[in-house]
C-alpha cells in the first residue's frame, strides 16, 4: 500500500488513534524566520562587549553543569519552527531551536523524516548537529550533520554567515561544526535532507547469550543491512547482563497490523526481553511511536523516579511520562541534592554520576561491555551502531574537498568505510572516599582511549589538555575558533566541555 511515499501533500484524516500522524504543524515561514533572526541579532547587540555570549533557551539536554551567570542570554525564542517542507526534495528548511518533536510533526504528515532523529523529543536540530546526535539510522544515514546541505550561523563577531560543504570561503567551519557544541557560533537555520517513511515498524528482538556473538552479528547487519533475510531499516541494542543481551532490528512496512502501544502503562524497554535464544519476538509499532519509544521512559531511566513501578505509573499523569520531565526532576535533585541526602539517611556514601556515551570501533565493543559491566555495576547498556554516509549531497561535496584536516569532520574523527558503536550508560556509582573527583568517569576515560575510541562531549569530561587536543580537533580548532571567534566571546570546547563546572 502506498500510504506514505511519494505523497505530495499532507496525509490528514483517516481512522483517528494510534496509527495516526498528527496533522501537520505550522510552518513558520520565511518572513517569521526573518523576524526571529533579527530579534536574535537585537540581544546580540545588548550584549556588551567583553561580556560572555550564552543562549536563553527553554529546554536542555546537557548533562554537564554550566557556571551560573546573571548576564542576558541571546534571545532564541522566534528561532524553534519548522521554516518550511519541501516533499518533491525532500528536504526542510529548519530554525535552529526547533525541537525534534516538532520537526518530526511537521515533515511526517509528508510520509517523511529526518535522516536521523535522537531519541529524546526536546533534542533540537542545532544541538543535535553540534552535539552529535545519534539513532538506528545511524548506521546508514551516519550522524545528524550528515544530512545537513547548508547552515546559517551566528558567529561570534555578529554575523551570520551560511556554511556549506561546497564552498570553499565556509567548508572549514561546516566541518567544524559538528562536536563544537556552541563554541563557534549558533546555527539559526538549517536545511536537512529527509528521507521517505512507512507508516509502521515491524521489530524483531534478537536475544543473544555471548557479547561477542551480539558483537559479530552487529557488525554483519550494519555492513549488510539485512539480517535472516529481512531488510533492516533501523538496528540498536540492549544489554542487560553479559549473557543477556538483544538487537532490535525494525522495518518500514505500510502493513496495518495491531500495535503496541509503550506509552502509558507498558514499558518499551522491557517488552524487548525474552526467553528464546533463537526465535526473535516481534512488535509493531506506529512510526511515531517508534521514533519515540524511548522518550517515554527515557530509555530506562525513569526507574529512578519510581514510574515504572505498576502502582505509581498508574497515577502518572501521563504527560509526564517524557524525558523532558524528567530533566526537571533531575534539576530539583541537583538544586537540592536529594538523592545524596537519601543516600546518608540509609548511611551510603554519594554517588557519582556516571552518564555517557562513548564510542568504540565496533570490533571493541565486547571487550569495552566485559569492561563496563563489572567495573560499575550499572546496566541495562545502549549501543548503537554508526558508520559515516556512504552516499548522498554530503558524502559528494567533501569528495572534493582537500581541507586540512585528515578526516571530514574536524572535531570528532571518524574514518570512512568503518564502523563503530556508540555505547550509552545513565546512572551513577556510590563514590569510594579517597579517590579523585570523577573517578569512575576518569576510569572510563581511560578505557575508552586504550580502545582507539571517544566519548561524547555533553556530560563530565576530565581530560588533560593535551589528550582533549589529540582527541577533538587540536590546532585545526585552533585555528578555526580564532577565525570565526577573534574576541573569545564565546568558550573555547576545552574550556566548556571540560573545565567549566
Ligand atoms: C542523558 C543523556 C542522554 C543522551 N542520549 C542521547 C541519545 O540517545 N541520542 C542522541 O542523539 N543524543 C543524546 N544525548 C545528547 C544530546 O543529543 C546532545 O547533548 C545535544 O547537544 C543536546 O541538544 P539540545 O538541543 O538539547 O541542546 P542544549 O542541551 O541546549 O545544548 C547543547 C550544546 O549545544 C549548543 N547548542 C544548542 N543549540 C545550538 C545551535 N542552534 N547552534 C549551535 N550550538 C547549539 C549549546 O550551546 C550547548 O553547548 C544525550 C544527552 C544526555 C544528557
Amino acid at each position: 500500500m502506498q500510504f506514505f511515499r511519494d505523497l505530495p501533500l499532507p496525509v490528514i484524516g483517516g481512522r483517528p488513534g494510534r496509527d495516526q500522524v498528527p496533522p501537520p504543524a505550522t510552518l513558520v515561514g520565511v518572513r517569521n524566520h526573518e523576524v526571529g533572526v533579527e530579534r536574535l541579532l537585537e540581544s546580540f547587540r545588548a550584549i556588551p562587549a567583553g561580556a560572555p555570549v550564552r543562549l536563553a533557551k527553554k529546554t536542555s539536554n546537557l548533562f554537564r553543569s554550566r557556571a551560573a551567570t546573571d548576564a542576558p542570554g541571546l534571545d532564541v525564542s522566534g528561532l524553534s519552527g519548522v521554516i518550511s517542507v519541501d516533499p518533491q526534495g525532500r528536504t526542510a528548511d529548519v530554525q535552529g531551536m526547533c525541537t525534534y518533536e516538532d520537526l518530526v510533526d511537521a515533515t511526517l504528515p509528508f510520509g517523511l523524516a529526518p535522516m536521523v532523529v535522537p531519541q529524546l523529543k526536546t533534542i533540537t536540530l542545532g544541538g543535535a548537529v553540534t552535539g552529535l546526535g545519534i539513532e538506528s539510522t545511524s548506521f546508514r544515514n551516519g550522524l545528524p550533520h550528515e544530512s545537513v546541505l547548508e547552515m546559517d550561523v551566528l558567529v561570534p563577531t555578529g554575523e551570520i554567515v551560511t556554511a556549506r560543504l561546497d564552498d570553499p570561503e565556509t567548508a572549514e567551519l561546516f566541518r567544524a561544526f559538528p562536536n563544537s557544541y556552541g563554541t563557534l557560533g549558533y546555527a539559526t537555520r538549517l536545511r536537512i535532507e529527509l528521507e521517505p517513511v512507512e507508516p509502521y515498524v515491524r521489530l524483531r528482538h534478537v536475544r543473544f547469550t555471548d557479547l561477542t556473538a551480539l558483537q559479530d552479528t552487529l557488525a554483519e547487519i550494519t555492513v549488510d543491512r539485512v539480517y535472516d533475510g529481512v531488510r533492516v531499516d533501523y538496528v540498536d541494542a540492549v544489554v542487560f547482563t553479559e549473557t543477556e543481551s538483544y538487537i532490535v532490528l525494525g522495518e518500514q512496512t505500510a502493513e496495518a497490523g495491531p500495535v503496541s502501544d509503550y506509552t502509558d502503562q507498558h514499558i518499551y524497554y522491557r517488552s524487548i526481553q525474552h526467553p528464546e535464544a533463537q526465535t526473535p519476538k516481534e512488535d509493531l509499532l506506529t512510526i511515531r511511536d517508534y521514533l519515540w519509544r524511548w522518550d517515554t521512559d527515557w530509555f530506562w531511566c525513569s526507574r529512578a523516579f519510581g514510574t515504572q513501578n505498576p502502582r505509581i505509573r498508574r497515577f502518572w499523569p501521563k504527560r509526564w511520562l517524557r524525558s523532558s520531565f524528567y530533566w526537571k526532576l533531575i534539576g530539583l535533585d541537583k538544586k537540592y541534592d536529594i538523592g545524596d541526602r537519601l543516600e546518608a539517611r540509609k548511611g551510603l556514601p554519594p554517588r557519582e554520576r556516571v552518564v555517557q556515551d562513548i564510542e568504540v570501533p565496533i570490533e571493541r565493543t565486547a571487550e569495552f561491555v566485559a569492561w563496563f559491566l563489572p567495573t560499575t555495576g550499572i546496566e541495562p547498556v545502549w549501543l548503537c551502531p554508526l558508520r559515516l554516509r556512504e552516499t548522498g549531497p554530503s558524502v559528494e561535496a567533501r569528495k572534493d574537498q582537500t581541507g586540512p584536516a585528515l578526516h571530514p569532520w574536524t572535531l570528532y574523527p571518524l574514518e570512512s568505510d568503518r564502523s563503530y558503536v556508540n555505547i550509552g550508560f545513565w546512572s551513577s556509582v556510590p563514590i569510594v572516599p579517597g579517590e579523585p573527583v570523577g573517578a569512575m568517569n576518569r576510569r572510563i576515560e581511560a578505557e575508552v582511549a586504550a580502545l582507539d575510541g571517544h566519548k561524547s562531549l555533553y556530560s563530565e569530561s576530565f581530560y588533560s589538555p593535551e589528550d582533549f587536543a589529540a582527541m577533538y580537533g587540536g590546532d585545526d580548532y585552533d585555528r578555526i575558533k580564532r577565525r570565526y571567534d577573534p574576541d573569545a566571546r564565546l568558550l573555547g570546547l576545552y574550556e566548556k566541555a571540560v573545565k567549566e563546572k
